[in-house]
């Protein structure tokens, strides 16, 4: 059976591309599974799928498996496509160190939502997408697949926004496309599954994957 590494360290995120490979000869594993450290690679890259292609190439080449990586983030048309690449730091102007570092995932979430909206505040064009772009690569880090989903949508304004309880991120203030009424944190993960952007890339990578013969030798 061929193994294939998940460069994440989220649970959920391994248990997704389990459930949808469940048929198939692979076995998937998180990197915290398999028993060492490995060191981070600095994401430099100014797109998903150059980040996505750093990821899937140091871990496979650390590892000796194959290993699929995603990126993904936020695109504002309005913003000339930010917060994109510093989805996850757009508060901090993408730093990972200083306060950032200090902070909790969902603290720097509410930050960046913050930015966000203050960014937005004078703004009628609030169009906006997620992207997701992954990037499975040969154990000695060729790129063998890639595959990229994009969920569309809208930044609501306050005091519309934020809300809903569920997703992570900028859920709380996305309205899902076309009918921009729903925000996708109101969304059951089933339902965002069937939806966004990871959602996609995954059911896409995970076609490609079928008929990589390689894979299944
Ligand atoms: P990562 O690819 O998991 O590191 O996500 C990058 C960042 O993009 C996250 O920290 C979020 O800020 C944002 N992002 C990506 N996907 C989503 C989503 O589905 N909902 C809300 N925010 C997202």
């Amino acid at each position: 059976m061929t193994t294939i590494i998940l460069a994440t360290q989220n649970p959920g995120k391994i248990r997704e591309m389990r459930a949808l490979l469940d048929e198939s000869e692979i076995s998937i594993l998180g990197l915290s599974e398999l028993g060492s450290n490995f060191d981070e690679p600095d994401e430099t890259g100014t797109t998903f799928l150059a980040n996505a292609t750093i990821k899937a190439q140091a871990y496979a080449k650390a590892t000796g498996h194959w290993c699929l990586a995603d990126d993904s983030g936020l695109i504002v048309d309005a913003l000339d496509g930010a917060p994109g690449v510093i989805s996850s730091h757009y508060a901090f102007d993408g730093q990972t160190e200083g306060e950032a570092a200090t902070l909790s995932r969902e603290q720097r979430d509410a930050k960046n939502i913050d930015r966000l909206l203050f960014d937005l505040q004078s703004t009628e064009d609030r169009s906006a997408r997620f992207v997701c772009t992954m990037v499975l690569a040969t154990p000695t880090g060729e790129i063998a697949a890639t595959s990229t989903g994009t969920f569309e949508g809208r930044i609501g304004s306050p005091p519309d926004v934020p809300r809903g309880e569920g997703g992570f991120g900028y859920d709380p203030v996305f309205l899902v496309a076309p009918d921009h009424t729903t925000a996708s944190s109101q969304l059951t993960s089933e339902e965002k599954n069937a939806l966004s952007h990871r959602g996609q890339a995954v059911r896409t990578m995970v076609e490609k994957i079928a008929g990589i013969r390689e894979i299944r030798a």
